[in-house]
């Protein structure tokens, strides 16, 4: 028995196929040959930032035992699969797939760790596949590699979660997908603290459903596997699902904001912690999207909050000149309209100065504020005629309305990686990867 890694990435299908749907699939298909399974498989998220990732669509690994004949003929019973699943010539997919034998090299978790968080560039992934000789796939225009070898290298040693995927047939993607909303808030209220990102509290939305034609149905995400299955025993649907598997994940792990960064450091679309001072309150434009402006002692950077994140724009909003916080963001490219900006994802407060305002004093005759007599000359009251040369500005501390603490935007506005409150200071490391319960639904099946 050989050791296998499969690293899978944008495999799409006109019909709206994704690829950890195909790679549900392709598990199936190794589980009859007879692999042995060393993990779940694992839906490793890269960095969000990405601008063709158009539609966040993370990158699949499947990581086996397998005799050498099964093993030899891998590669090829993937290429056939996937020609089939993406039938003839559709443009919008560019599927990659990556098979390592034996243990992968160390260098491939270097690449994973930059895929994360900067920009891997295509290149750099085919040489280093060359020069390991590892066996690959790679169509249109090729990008899929990038995500299929950075997932390769993700251990998700550190962290993980878990999401159970449950699925429609590929027919029925052009149908609704009819999950009750109500035995999703029931599971949301009995499975508390055992599940993540359920529902939005503000608005209500179910957030375990996605919106697209896709043949997901529902994903629950959580920290532990049989937890998922509980939590997926208590949701209704009225579309069939055709099967189901549970993934482990990187996803609610944060893991790509571990990098502190200083502004005149920045790149495009990187995932980074800026720590720096306000430098300007924030600016409500048109659109709603809330600008202030950061600076630390290498360089002075805008942050955007967006309209989509509802009331987080309020934390933002509350800041003043003075206060130091921690940034945590994807940086968007300078544009002909605006230069470098922070794209706000979270707000660590680190810390808040006084807010002071200085006013004119009240009369001490009649209680009415009082209005400038003049440079130098102290205070007058319309309302009296009392003059004092001697008052000077009252001194009033406003109250701040936030606290040194993180905030994030509400579940509905948060990338699939970020570490949502109930997982904040939680680290979910397994001794053994190998499955304990059946993760697939044809496991048990005959
Ligand atoms: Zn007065």
């Amino acid at each position: 028995m050989e050791e296998f890694h499969l690293g899978m990435d944008d495999i799409d299908s006109p019909r709206g196929g994704c690829t950890t749907h195909f790679a549900s699939l392709l598990a199936e298909d190794l589980t009859n040959l007879g692999v042995t399974w060393l993990d779940y498989p694992n839906l490793i998220r890269l960095n969000p930032n990405i601008p063709y990732r158009t539609r966040g669509n993370g990158a699949v690994v499947l990581r086996f035992r397998a005799p050498p004949d099964v093993g030899n003929t891998v590669l090829e019973n993937v290429e056939q699969a996937i020609e089939k699943y993406v039938e003839h010539d559709y443009p919008n997919t560019n599927p990659g797939v990556v098979l390592v034998r034996g243990r992968p090299p160390s260098e491939m978790s270097k690449l994973s760790t930059l895929a994360e968080w900067r920009v891997l560039a295509i290149d750099v992934v085919r040489r280093f596949l060359s020069r390991h000789h590892i066996a690959h796939i790679s169509r249109g225009n090729g990008r899929g590699i990038v995500g299929a070898t950075a997932a390769v290298g993700n251990r998700l040693l550190d962290d993980c979660t878990f999401e159970f995927i449950a699925y429609r047939s590929l027919e029925d993607t052009a149908h609704e997908r009819g999950v009750d909303a109500e035995s999703v808030y029931e599971m949301n209220r009995r499975m508390k603290g055992k599940t993540f990102s359920n529902i939005d509290p503000q608005t209500g939305s179910v957030l375990i459903q996605p919106h697209g034609p896709d043949p997901v149905i529902y994903g629950i995400r959580g920290d532990s596997p049989s937890d998922l299955v509980e939590a997926a025993s208590l949701v209704r649907c009225h579309q069939t699902i055709e099967r189901w598997t549970i993934f482990r994940t990187n996803q609610g792990t944060g893991e790509h904001l571990r990098h502190l960064v200083r502004i005149s450091d920045l790149r495009p679309y990187m995932a980074a912690v800026v720590r720096g001072r306000v430098e300007r309150r924030g600016i409500m434009t048109e659109g709603g999207h809330l600008i202030f402006t950061i600076s630390d002692d290498a360089g002075t950077i805008d942050c955007a909050v967006y309209e989509p994140t509802g009331e987080f724009r309020e934390v933002a909003a509350s800041l003043i000149p003075g206060d130091i916080v921690e940034v945590h963001a994807g940086v968007r490219p300078a544009s002909r309209t605006h230069g470098m900006t922070l794209n706000v994802e979270g707000l660590n407060v680190v810390a808040l100065v006084e807010n002071v305002i200085l006013s004119n004093p009240l009369c001490p005759q009649c209680g009415k504020r009082m209005k400038s007599a003049g440079r130098e000359k102290g205070f007058k009251c319309t309302k009296c005629g009392y003059r004092d040369a001697s008052l000077e500005k009252v001194r009033e501390v406003v109250p701040r309305h936030i606290h040194p603490r993180l905030y994030l935007p509400p579940p509905r506005a948060q990338r699939h990686l970020t570490r949502p409150y109930e997982r904040l200071g939680v680290r979910n490391v397994l001794e053994n990867t190998v499955p304990t319960l059946a993760w697939l639904s044809s496991h048990g099946k005959t």
